[in-house]
């Protein structure tokens, strides 16, 4: 049996994911192969036992074109391409899913434990302190709570100005927009963003 995993240089692009340090890769797991190791590359990778793939898996139960792994900045992505034997992760049949470090990536028969997949960014929109499913667009300057429009108190000044208070602590609250496209207010932000993203939880660890 033959087992060609060479990268191609196909569509070969500059990516974060890889600056990042991020370097995704799939290890071989399947009894009577070695543990070969697939270094998958930014964007599309085409896996199937055709040479015309990104990746050759020469293997019976992999049908010519079996499968896309997509590395994005945000994450990994496989998605099955109609193939014959399908597409699993932890042993569950899927048409397309996010892969995890840890989590085993099957084709047909051979199964590979996915490595250093990039993790979910931060979404760049911290949620309401009252309303978990708003988008917050204000935050207090004294608390550091965020806030959506509908939840700050607004006090229409002399002038026309506007002022928005805190309904947790009556500060002075600021938009997230305006902070945002200030650079020196940016490292406020993603600490806040950082507060208030949950991380998903980790993925189980494969178990030999
Ligand atoms: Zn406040
Ligand atoms: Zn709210």
């Amino acid at each position: 049996m033959i087992f060609e995993w060479g990268w191609r240089g196909k569509g070969e692009t500059r990516c974060n994911a890889i600056a990042a340090g991020f370097m995704a890769k799939l290890v071989v797991r399947t009894k009577g192969l070695p543990a070969e190791v697939i270094h998958l590359k930014p964007g599309i990778n085409r896996l199937g036992r055709s040479a015309r793939n990104d990746f050759q898996i020469d293997h019976d139960s992999i049908s010519r074109f079996h499968a896309e792994l997509e590395l994005r900045d945000d994450g990994l992505f496989v998605r099955d391409l109609d193939s014959s034997n399908g597409t699993f992760v932890n042993g569950e049949p899927v048409n397309e899913a996010r892969l995890d470090s840890g989590q085993i990536l099957q084709l047909g028969d051979v199964c590979m434990e996915v490595r250093d997949a990039p993790e979910p960014m931060a979404t760049d929109q911290p949620m309401c302190e009252n309303h978990p499913d708003i988008a917050a667009i204000l935050v207090c300057k004294q608390c550091h709570r965020t806030f959506c429009g509908a939840c700050v108190h607004v006090l229409r000044l002399e002038g026309g100005r506007y002022h928005r208070l805190c309904p947790s602590c009556s500060g002075h609250c600021e938009s997230l927009a305006e902070l945002r496209q200030n650079p020196k207010a940016r490292l406020k932000v993603s600490d806040l963003i950082r507060r208030f993203f949950k991380r998903p939880p980790p993925p189980r660890p494969y178990v030999e």
